[in-house]
């Protein structure tokens, strides 16, 4: 069953206090201009679901859409956009980092790479966040249109090694993703209908 395909908008929230009742859901998370609300798009089948951002780092809500076996899918706000100010950039992190550590419905978080600049220090604090929660990881190496098929496969080998410190504590998966080509569709798709049959 593709479960991204056909999904709905259920609800938009500010505060983690205004969370819906939800069964169980997956996040995605990513740096701002990662790719996020695009591969929302693909995954979904919609040329808008999510908002395709022209200025990165506007969009500061939470956005969940209900999947077709009745789990959720949550987009939460993309991290690391510079010129948002310090004191709403470290709220927006603590915010993230609450939910990562205690949304108990969460039962796995998809966080968006952009192929070229992977693993950047924020990243690496996402799944620092997420580790405590004994929950599983899968990352998409986004826009990897961008890259030649050969550097497609140094970059996932490479990501690959670097997350070695990170397999011995926490469940890491990793593919390359393409918006444009719609590439790596049914690969997500597998990973999360997994995580919700667990
Ligand atoms: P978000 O801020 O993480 O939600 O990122 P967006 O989905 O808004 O994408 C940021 C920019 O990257 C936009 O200009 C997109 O058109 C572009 N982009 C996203 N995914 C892809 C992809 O798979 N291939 C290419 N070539 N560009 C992409």
């Amino acid at each position: 069953m593709n479960l991204f395909r056909h999904a709905q908008f259920y609800t938009t929230v500010n505060h983690l206090k205004d969370l819906p009742t939800t069964t169980a859901e997956i996040a995605f998370v990513g740096r701002s201009n990662a790719g996020k609300s695009s591969a929302i798009n693909t995954l979904t089948n919609h040329t808008r679901l999510a908002y395709v951002s022209k200025t990165p780092g506007r969009t500061q809500h939470i956005n969940f859409f209900e999947l077709t076996n009745g789990g959720f899918m949550v987009d939460l706000p993309g991290y690391g956009y510079a010129q948002v100010p310090e004191a709403i950039r470290r709220h927006w992190v603590t915010l993230l980092g609450d939910y990562l550590q205690t949304r108990a419905q969460l039962i796995g978080l998809i966080l968006i790479m952009d192929a070229r600049h992977p693993l950047k220090e924020l990243d690496k604090q996402m799944l620092d966040f997420f580790a405590v929660t004994n929950r599983p990881v899968h990352i998409l190496l986004s826009k990897a249109d961008k890259l030649s098929k050969n550097e497609q496969i140094k970059t996932l080998s490479s990501v690959k090694k670097a997350l070695q410190p990170y397999f011995a504590r926490q469940q890491v998966t990793v593919q390359l993703f393409s918006s444009l080509k719609k590439h790596g569709i049914d690969e997500v798709n597998q990973i999360v209908a997994d995580w919700f049959d667990q």
